[in-house]
């Protein structure tokens, strides 16, 4: 038999070659160490759309990522294929002893690191799974009687109790870099061999790979001192822009909350909050996968929902009449990204303006962001739908157009992303359908012409909504 030695790290969501958990295990286990990414057609064959950004930015990132390992000495093998398979493929083809890799928690990753955990096994190879993603993986914040956490403020009180330096520290690589084995020279497959093609990431100021997360944070650097004041007002640009490299993992979140724990300020504060957000999400999901099409409280499963395609459409396109609303839906069409306060906005705006299923707009969401996570969508759509931990009651209904006044009350937002609103005066903006002819015709603007009348009667709709929701309550009592 063929003595086996050194070993594989196999990067998904942790496109980065500096403070890695799992290739800092490996290089420290000995060399030599090999690195692998997979394009796995099991993920990709899912994707519809040619011209799919994540692709790209993922893409720019393996490429940036194996420039990198060979600058440090290394090498990236690139592979495209089912990484059930590649990956124990390619761990005995190099005779590696172990695989290592940074834990992910969804479900169908789990399901793929179990069989491919089996596969290796068969071969007598080791698989060795690192926290990477999180700060916080779940188990590691508990309640006092040891269970998990479902309301977040208790949660993070814990988390931040515990957050020590160490749980931010750095996973060094440059030292144990002559470990590093390298690849095959030019091994990365075009875009389009994979069946994609360039979008507009760069055009949107997308920058990918670790060079471009690190000057995303930079950037923020300057702007986290008033995060605090202004991450509610989608004109301001006031958040990070963090959320594409997080999820990729072309930023790492140690450094992130390293900085911020340190900076000790309320922007800082309030940003490090995100971050445990994150963290709680990733924890729920976690703890219950079943979350992912189900309600996170059993109860909601009863709501009834409509599917009034007219409806939809209009809430997918920006025509729902509600200028907030609209600007969010064709903000994120047009770009990939929305607003944290319009996420909410909109997502409570389909559910319980619209009564149509959580579950139909998480999924759209999950197509379009560029920054889709599942934890993060499902939790954000479980709150906004009253169904998830730690949610929204269900009988608060976000006012479109107060939240429209509060959040963008000069329409500022709203005119950059609904060309039609540009000359509608600002205190016109939020509810244009009240403007008189004479108004409408001076800011070129006929309602049900050039922009459509509101879709639903907020009022009446809360209404309904109120009464939809009313077999929890009423579950409740009989309780
Ligand atoms: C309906 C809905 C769907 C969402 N879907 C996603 C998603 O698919 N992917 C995603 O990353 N975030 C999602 N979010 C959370 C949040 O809207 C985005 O993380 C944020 O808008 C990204 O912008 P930023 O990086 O500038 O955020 P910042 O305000 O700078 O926050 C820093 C980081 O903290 C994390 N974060 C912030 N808010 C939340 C939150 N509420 N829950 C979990 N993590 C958070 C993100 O990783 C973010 O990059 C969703 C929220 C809602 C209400």
């Amino acid at each position: 038999m063929v003595p086996t030695t050194g070993s594989l790290v196999w990067f998904r969501r942790d496109l980065r070659p500096h403070d890695h958990a799992a290739l800092h295990a490996a290089l420290r286990a000995g060399g030599p160490v090999h690195c692998v990414f997979v394009f796995d057609t099991e993920i990709l064959d899912e994707l519809t759309e040619p011209a799919d950004r994540r692709v790209e930015f993922i893409w720019e990132s393996v490429r940036a990522l194996q420039t990198a390992l060979e600058a440090l000495g290394g090498g990236l093998h690139v592979l495209h294929g089912r990484a059930r398979e590649a990956v124990p493929q390619l761990a005995g083809k190099l005779r590696a002893s172990a695989v290592y890799t940074n834990r992910d928690y969804e479900p169908q990753a789990l399901a793929r690191d179990t069989a491919v955990a089996a596969a290796l096994q068969a071969r007598g190879i080791g698989f060795h799974t690192r926290k990477d993603q999180v700060i916080f993986e779940r188990g590691e914040i508990t309640t006092r009687a040891g269970g998990d956490f479902s309301v977040f403020t208790p949660y993070k009180r814990a988390w931040l109790a515990k957050l020590t330096p160490f749980f931010v520290k750095a996973y060094p690589i440059e030292a144990h870099r002559a470990q590093l084995a390298p690849a095959p020279p030019k091994n990365l497959p075009t875009l389009e061999t994979l069946g994609f093609q360039r979008t507009d990431l760069s055009a949107l100021g997308i920058q990918p790979g670790s060079t471009g997360g690190a000057q995303t944070f930079a950037a923020f650097k300057r702007r986290i001192d008033r995060y605090h004041e202004l991450r509610d007002f989608p004109a301001a640009a006031a958040t990070s822009g963090l959320s594409i490299h997080l999820r990729f993992g072309t930023v790492s979140v140690r450094e992130l909350a390293a900085y911020a724990r340190q900076r000790r300020n309320a922007g800082a504060e309030t940003w490090l909050s995100e971050l445990v957000w994150r963290d709680f999400y990733f924890a729920i999901l976690a703890a219950r996968p079943e979350v992912v099409d189900r309600a996170f409280r059993p109860e909601y499963d009863a709501v009834e929902f409509d599917d009034n395609d007219r409806y939809w459409r209009a809430w997918r396109d920006g025509q729902t009449g509600y200028p907030l609303v609209d600007a969010a839906m064709r903000q994120l069409n047009q770009t990939g990204f929305m607003h944290n306060r319009l996420r909410m906005v909109s997502a409570s705006f389909l559910v319980k303006d619209l009564g149509i299923a959580w579950q139909r707009g998480e999924r759209y969401f999950a197509a379009r962001l560029n920054d889709y996570d599942l934890a993060a969508n499902n939790g954000g759509w479980q709150w906004a739908a009253s169904t998830g931990c730690d949610a929204q009651p269900w009988f608060r209904i976000f006012n479109p157009v107060t939240q429209s006044i509060r959040f963008d009350s000069e329409g500022a937002f709203i005119r950059r992303f609904v060309p039609e609103l540009r000359e509608v005066p600002e205190q016109r903006i939020h509810a244009p359908w009240q403007m008189t002819p004479l108004e409408q015709q001076a800011a070129h603007c006929i309602i049900g012409r050039e922009y459509p009348a509101p879709i639903v009667d907020h009022e009446q709709a809360r209404k309904r909504t109120l009464a939809r929701y009313a077999v929890v309550r009423d579950a409740r009592q009989a309780r």
